[in-house]
């Protein structure tokens, strides 16, 4: 069993009021994780489209609210009945779960895990926040929220990254590069030796060009 820090830490985020608004650092407070959460000092995060999509409301107006879904950072403190991870693991946050058990996790066609879906819902499990300021209530972004300072989850949203990765190209991993690499992997069944035209090396563009290695840019 592991230890838990109680405390509830006060710190900045990236906060969007209202659909259209630009992002506004304020100071937001973070409550401690609870039962299976872990929470997670943020060390980089990066930029997505989608958002800027949820900065205009997207999938659901839910505001005030928190973007942000790659990023890399360090275990800061665990809820009682977390079992993967320990205080000072560095991890990735991800916005899609994984229990390893249910019919997708098995399926080697789909990772849409059944028990730890992507969520929209702008709260955590339990259908509450972590985060707040002066006592409002602050959504979370797919249960994620990487442009704060602090951030919690589901242990089983998050990824434990090997230390001797370059930490700062990290963040890529949870959303561009995985999406342009696995739709390449995955998908299009590039054949041995064919060329391909990549248009545009974004953090997606880098991940096809990564498994073609005859690619046209
Ligand atoms: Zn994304
Ligand atoms: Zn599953």
């Amino acid at each position: 069993m592991n230890s838990c820090n109680h405390k509830v830490i006060t710190c900045k985020g990236a906060v969007v009021w209202k659909s259209g608004e630009k992002l506004k650092i304020e100071e937001i407070e973070v409550d401690p994780p609870k039962s299976t959460e872990v929470r997670i000092k943020m060390i980089y995060s990066s930029l997505c489209g989608t958002d800027v999509l949820c900065c205009n409301g997207f999938p659901k107006p839910l505001f005030p609210r928190i973007p942000g879904h790659e990023g890399v950072g360090v275990v800061e403190s665990v809820g009682e009945m977390v079992k993967s991870l320990k205080e000072g693991d560095i991890v990735m946050p991800h916005f899609l779960g994984e229990c390893g058990e249910c019919p997708n996790c098995e399926s080697k066609k789909s990772n849409l895990c059944q028990k730890y879906p992507l969520n929209f819902s702008g709260l955590l499990l339990d259908g509450t926040s972590r985060m707040s300021i002066n006592g409002q209530k602050i959504y979370h972004h797919v249960s994620c929220s990487t442009l704060s300072e602090y951030i919690v989850l589901d242990e089983n949203y998050v990824i434990k990254v090997n230390p001797r990765l370059p930490i700062k190209h990290v963040p890529f991993l949870c959303c561009a590069f995985t999406t342009g690499f696995g739709s390449t992997y995955k998908n299009v069944n590039i054949e041995r030796g064919s060329t391909v035209a990549v248009l545009g090396l974004g953090g997606v563009g880098l991940g096809v060009s990564t498994f073609s290695t005859n690619s046209v840019y």
